[in-house]
């Protein structure tokens, strides 16, 4: 069986984070199973997702009864409880759950979660505090640090750079980011080469170490 043929997933807490995800997950075709121990949050989920159930993601012997082990992949989105989030992820480690996703409220709760054995850790609340942090800087329209030091950033084109193909603007060399696309006015996204001429009004993707992308979009 191919392993992307299998789209289920167990999403343990349906609190702000794990409800989207679920939802968002179903709504892409997958079959979801979410489990909370709240009831109301279990019933108000109840319709939307293929599965839920109320239990304790902690307790061993609920985990084995709700079939956990036959998953492939999970998602542990409990933040503010600590305490649960690392019993929870650390019980689904020990079910051998292949794909383990882990939601964590720092940096420290992360690593505990890998050392745990959580297999992806994200940090949505700080991933983006910091990411606002560099739109609100700076002049970047859009902005992902993909890891740590490279980033992709969306942002005018700047009017040095207008007229002339991007290999004779030497923009690779002078500010050391690569344009990846380029949207004409009115038009959607294209990817660019060597050869794309800026003119006034696109908006380009550029890629690049995250100083370099932020350097060259203060450029005007
Ligand atoms: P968010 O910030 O995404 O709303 P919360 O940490 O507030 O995240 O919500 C996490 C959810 O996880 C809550 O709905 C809570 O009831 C649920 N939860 C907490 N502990 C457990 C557990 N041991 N088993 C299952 N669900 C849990």
């Amino acid at each position: 069986r191919n392993r992307n043929d299998d789209k289920s997933v167990l999403v343990i807490g349906l609190g702000r984070f794990g409800s989207s995800l679920a939802l968002e997950l179903v709504n892409r075709g997958w079959d979801v199973l979410g489990v909370d121990t709240s009831p109301r949050l279990v019933q108000t989920y109840a319709d939307a997702l293929t599965h839920t159930v109320i239990a304790d993601a902690t307790d061993e012997e609920a985990l084995r009864q709700i079939g956990a082990s036959n998953f492939n992949r999970a998602v542990v989105a409990i933040g503010t409880h600590l305490e649960e989030s690392i019993l929870a992820t650390s019980q689904l480690v020990d079910l051998g759950v292949s794909t383990i996703w882990a939601k964590a409220t720092s940096r420290r709760h992360g690593r505990i979660l890998e050392q745990v054995g959580a297999h992806h850790v994200v940090l949505p609340e700080h991933d983006m505090g910091e990411r606002v942090a560099h739109l609100l800087s700076g002049q970047m329209l859009d902005y992902v640090e993909l890891e740590e030091g490279f980033s992709l950033g969306k942002t005018k084109a700047p009017k040095e750079l207008l007229g002339k193909s991007l290999r004779e603007t030497g923009v690779r060399q002078e500010y050391g980011i690569t344009v990846v696309s380029v949207k004409r006015m009115g038009a959607e996204f294209t990817y660019a080469t060597q050869e794309t001429v800026l003119n006034k009004g696109d908006v380009i993707v550029v890629a690049g170490r995250t100083d370099d992308v932020e350097r060259f979009s203060e450029i005007v």
